[in-house]
């Protein structure tokens, strides 16, 4: 599979030819900024840079998937801590609120794992734990997701 790769800040992103480049842009910001956010909250930073792969289509992020060793399914990303291209995959068919929920979610597994190091944690923290960050970290961003999670009251 052909990959674009752009490189700047801290993460490498690879990103299939049919993603604009604007958005993988977006996302780099995105993953920095989390990066710096989570460090403050949780007070651990990465040991590891990922490398962001993005994908534009769901059979090229199902050949990553598979590339990882992993079988992708319903998820619209992933977190492969090993393998040939270890890394945070994105399936870029989401609105990009949407898609920054899972980097941040996929970004907290890196953290968690990492934080484990060889300790088995229990699956429901370590989901536990993304989930929860990616709703403060979507709360408390300069776009925030609001509105999409609330009723509003008929006018
Ligand atoms: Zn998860």
């Amino acid at each position: 599979m052909e990959l674009r790769k752009y490189q700047r800040l801290s993460f490498d992103v690879y990103f299939s030819p049919d993603v604009p480049t604007a958005l993988v842009l977006d996302l780099q910001g995105h993953v920095q900024a989390v990066r710096v956010q989570l460090t403050q909250r949780l007070g651990v930073e990465d040991r590891t840079i990922p490398d962001l792969y993005v994908m534009g289509s769901l059979k090229a992020f199902g050949a990553a998937g598979a590339t990882s060793g992993l079988r992708v399914t319903i998820e619209s990303g992933f977190f492969a801590p090993g393998g040939n291209a270890p890394g945070i995959y994105l399936l870029a068919n989401k609105p990009i609120p949407e898609l920054k929920k899972t980097l941040t979610h996929e970004y907290t597994h890196l953290l968690v794992e990492e934080g484990a190091g060889t300790s088995l944690l229990p699956a429901w923290f370590n989901e536990g734990t993304a989930t929860y960050y990616e709703n403060v970290i979507g709360l408390t961003s300069s776009n925030p997701d609001v509105a999409r999670n609330l009723d509003l009251l008929p006018l």
